[in-house]
């Protein structure tokens, strides 16, 4: 499978965040599955690309031309998109994607992770889209959604159809298990 990865282009506060994105990216090699991120060497984002290079896999990375010295474009890639707009990065990041995962990060990660799901939600695309919750660093959000659906903003499914998981091998076995 292409999994995009979503997180922070930073590395968090705690040392558990990087080695999660570490062992994700390590897990995604030994597994045959091909990394699809945003192309920084920063942060979580370096963390996870580096693990799976490291591991003999594939990495793709798509950036915008004026985030390569801002974010740190890395070059050691299977293959970097160097594209004009942030709108080009996200079609690569979504359209080269069979699945999608959002590990802690930012708000680009928390932008980036509701435009794939509300599309999934509006029938745009039916790949999964999987929460990545490393010490419960989502519950606040989870909180929100659950008042959205109290609250009659969204659908009851609106939580079922996103994978919530602080494991990597669970988060990787409900991917693959995933109808095609
Ligand atoms: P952050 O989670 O804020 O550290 O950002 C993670 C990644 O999301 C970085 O590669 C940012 O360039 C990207 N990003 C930030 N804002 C947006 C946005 N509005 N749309 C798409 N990606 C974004």
């Amino acid at each position: 499978m292409h999994i995009t990865v979503f997180c922070g282009s930073k590395p968090g506060s705690d040392p558990a965040f990087v080695q999660s994105a570490q062992q994700l990216g390590e897990r995604l090699a030994q597994r045959g599955h091909h990394l699809v991120y945003g192309g920084a060497k920063v942060g979580l984002m370096g963390a996870v690309a580096n693990a799976v290079l490291a591991g003999g896999g594939e990495v793709i990375g798509a950036i915008p031309k004026a985030l390569v010295s801002k974010e740190v474009a890395h070059d050691g890639l299977t293959h970097l998109h160097i594209v004009d707009t942030m709108h080009e990065r996200k079609a690569i990041l979504s359209g080269e994607a069979d699945a999608f995962v959002a590990l802690p990060g930012g708000p680009g990660t928390m932008e980036e992770l509701f435009e794939v799901w509300t599309w999934r939600m509006l029938g745009y695309h039916n790949k999964p889209v999987a929460l990545f919750n490393l010490n419960g660093y989502y519950d606040p959000l989870l909180a929100m959604i659950e008042r959205m659906i109290q609250q009659e903003f969204a659908w009851s499914d609106l939580t079922a159809s996103l994978i919530v998981t602080d494991n990597v091998d669970d988060l990787l076995d409900r991917l693959e298990a995933y109808p095609a």
